[in-house]
């Protein structure tokens, strides 16, 4: 059953809202911020569900008449707000918040309206909206879900409760999927790494397939590195360079691989690895390179992350990055004239 305790991470969010329910002082009008996966929706239906639950407590009941239309999804005092357009458009506000607000709730005490992906609100979308979150009526409760705040207009941010959801730490996220989704912890490990902090990104990787093929392809790839093999490497560079959508991902993991590196030579055996099977691999090229030549490479991968969206010739500079890379393992290619 639906509940707030479900809610990894952002406890002052769901503490802010049990608390608005339980003294009566809930808001017309919030504003969930935060970047996709982090968990806004997953909030905003728990808020919904408990604001209409027939016990009225803090957390929704499960039992209920109105709990089990929220779970069916068909809680006739609950709208999701959808868009026919690639934006929510003016007419979408009018006949989907404007003109069924001042129809009285059916049961409860609210009417509950969810806009997803809020930043999509044209302006004049945003403007009719903003008739409605001047005057609203006692029972109107509207929740704004919202990856890009400042697209919304001033006027309507000075009018509505914004709490911004926050990353969820790297520890909390790996217990949580390794309770929910009974998997192993160096794969719980590596998606919440992948993740950036968003619990529902982190679930995305740990079941993703090509995840498991990309981790695969990234693990062949950084072993080859040692080895001057210059047409293994055109092939790499062919496939990472072709690959672009996983690009990004591929990064994070060779990342991962030289934090592993970073880890061993640290903490020898007894270091958490990302990489545990390749434990063999990893010592071997921990101890073949220096903590300045490690620098380097994560210096290199870094650099290289941040401007591949701007590269004229992304295999070129591909093929530039694994050649330093590799040049790691023989020379100190930062040096002059080497
Ligand atoms: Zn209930």
């Amino acid at each position: 059953m639906w509940s707030f305790r479900e809610v990894v991470g952002n406890r002052k969010i769901t503490e802010h809202l049990q608390e608005a329910i339980s003294r009566g002082r809930v808001a017309h009008a919030y504003l969930f911020s935060g970047p996709d996966g982090i968990g806004k929706r997953f909030v905003a239906e728990r808020f919904a569900a408990a604001l209409l639950c027939e016990k009225k407590g803090s957390e929704p009941c499960g039992q209920c008449r109105s709990c089990l239309q929220m779970l069916g999804g068909n809680q006739p005092d609950v709208t999701y707000v959808t868009r026919t357009k690639t934006v929510i458009g003016v007419d979408d506000i009018r006949e989907q918040v404007n003109q069924p607000m001042s129809i009285k709730p059916y049961a409860g005490k609210y009417r509950i309206f969810l806009i997803d992906e809020a930043e999509k609100m044209n302006e004049a979308a945003q403007n009719a909206l903003l008739k409605t979150l001047e005057e609203p009526p006692a029972y109107g409760v509207i929740v704004l879900l919202c990856s890009r705040a400042e697209r919304l207009l001033e006027t309507i941010r000075s009018r509505i409760v914004h709490l911004p959801f926050l990353p969820v730490g790297d520890e909390e996220i790996v217990a949580f999927l390794m309770e929910k989704y009974q998997i192993p912890d160096y794969r719980a490990r590596l998606a919440a790494a992948l993740a950036g902090g968003s619990p529902g990104m982190a679930a995305a990787f740990a079941a993703s397939e090509q995840l498991q093929a990309r981790r695969e392809a990234v693990v062949r790839l950084m072993k080859s590195l040692p080895s001057d093999d210059a047409h293994r490497r055109v092939t790499q560079t062919k496939e990472l360079a072709a690959a672009k959508e996983s690009l990004a991902d591929d990064l994070e993991l060779m990342l991962l691989w030289i934090r592993d590196l970073l880890v061993y030579k640290a903490a020898g055996a007894k270091g958490r690895l990302m990489y545990p099977e390749e434990a063999g691999e990893i010592a071997r090229q921990a101890d073949a390179l220096s903590y300045e030549a490690l620098r380097r490479m994560q210096e290199e991968l870094s650099a290289f992350r941040a401007k591949k969206d701007a590269n004229v010739n992304l295999e070129t500079s591909v093929w530039i990055m694994l050649s330093h890379l590799s040049e790691c393992f023989y020379k100190q290619p930062w040096e002059e004239g080497t």
